[in-house]
């Protein structure tokens, strides 16, 4: 019987022990600050930009929402930026992705100023990750896969764990989180270029799925007692849902979760720790300023 990890239990902690730090932070007398900049109308990034701004209300950490048109330059938004950046009570600054197709989000990640980068994608926080510096941030989803594994008592040392998908967003920075001294583990990436994916998953003891492609790891992939973080979050047309689609990982659930020892679901797995890990991010901010 598989162990299903409830990342929304593991959330709730984070989010409570944010809480406290909270309390903590303003008795010293600073309010955490977190700037969210959302560019055009994309629905989903909508809905990730609210639930990011309800979480902080919820906590006590300052938040400003700020909602620009599709068509703003790159200039304009450049200048947002570098408002925020020296803005003393703006601790975290994040450009919800994507942004319109004219805007060049690189150059915006590294215009963002590294100590208020709590997503962790500015080239000084990836470098510091690699290097394992702690006074850079982790980006918030491996984050959260890592506390993940932590809280299922998962472990890593010595484990053989595939992560498949390179992106700098997860699956780069969780294979360095998870080959860091602490977790030890011998890490392979796989990605759209591998050969004989499932031959590879098959040797893991953990299994990391960042692909983007509803239900691809199958139960022929894992190995009985293997442990599976699916991040993926898909959506697959379901005509008896009322809104028409579902969500669903990279992993083939029903069939894969009974060879597992443990296993996260979609959703309510590693989706609810991503804003979790930003707000602890947002405080660790707050606590160096
Ligand atoms: P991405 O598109 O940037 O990267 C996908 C990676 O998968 C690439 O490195 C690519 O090489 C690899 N890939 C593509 N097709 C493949 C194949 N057939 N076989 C093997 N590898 C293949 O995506 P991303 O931003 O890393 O996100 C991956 C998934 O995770 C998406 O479903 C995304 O929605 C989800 N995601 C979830 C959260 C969360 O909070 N749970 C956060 C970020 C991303």
């Amino acid at each position: 019987m598989s162990k299903i990890i409830d990342g929304k239990a593991v959330a709730a902690a984070v989010l409570e022990e944010c809480r406290q730090e909270v309390e903590q932070l303003k008795a010293r007398g600073v309010t955490p600050g977190l700037a969210v900049v959302l560019v055009g109308e994309d629905p989903a990034s909508q809905v990730y930009v609210g639930s990011k701004v309800r979480t902080c209300g919820e906590l006590g950490i300052h938040s400003e929402k700020i909602v620009l048109p599709t068509e703003t330059t790159q200039e304009d938004l450049l200048a947002v930026v570098e408002r925020l950046n020296a803005d003393p009570a703006i601790h975290g600054i994040l450009v919800q992705s994507p942004p319109p197709p004219h805007i060049d989000e690189e150059a915006i990640v590294r215009a963002i100023d590294p100590a208020k980068d709590v997503d962790g994608f500015h080239p000084e926080n990836v470098a510091k990750l690699a290097l394992e510096d702690p006074s850079g941030f982790v980006p918030c989803t491996p984050a959260g896969c890592m506390r993940l594994l932590k809280e299922a008592g998962v472990e890593t040392k010595g484990a053989n764990a595939v992560v498949i998908g390179r992106s700098m967003i997860v699956g780069k920075p969780m294979a360095l989180l998870l080959m860091a001294k602490g977790s030890d583990a011998t890490v392979t990436v796989a990605h759209s270029r591998s050969k004989d994916l499932p031959g590879i998953c098959r040797q893991a003891d953990i299994v990391i799925a960042a692909v983007g492609r509803p239900e691809m790891v199958k139960a022929d992939w894992v190995r009985e007692g293997a442990v599976v973080i699916d991040v993926g979050i898909n959506r697959v047309e379901d005509a008896s849902r009322k809104s028409g689609f579902r969500l669903t990982g990279d992993v083939a659930y029903p069939e894969v979760a009974p060879k597992c020892a443990a296993i996260t679901p979609v959703p309510g797995g590693v989706g609810p720790m991503t804003i979790a890990m930003l707000m602890k991010n947002t405080l660790i901010s707050a606590g160096r300023s």
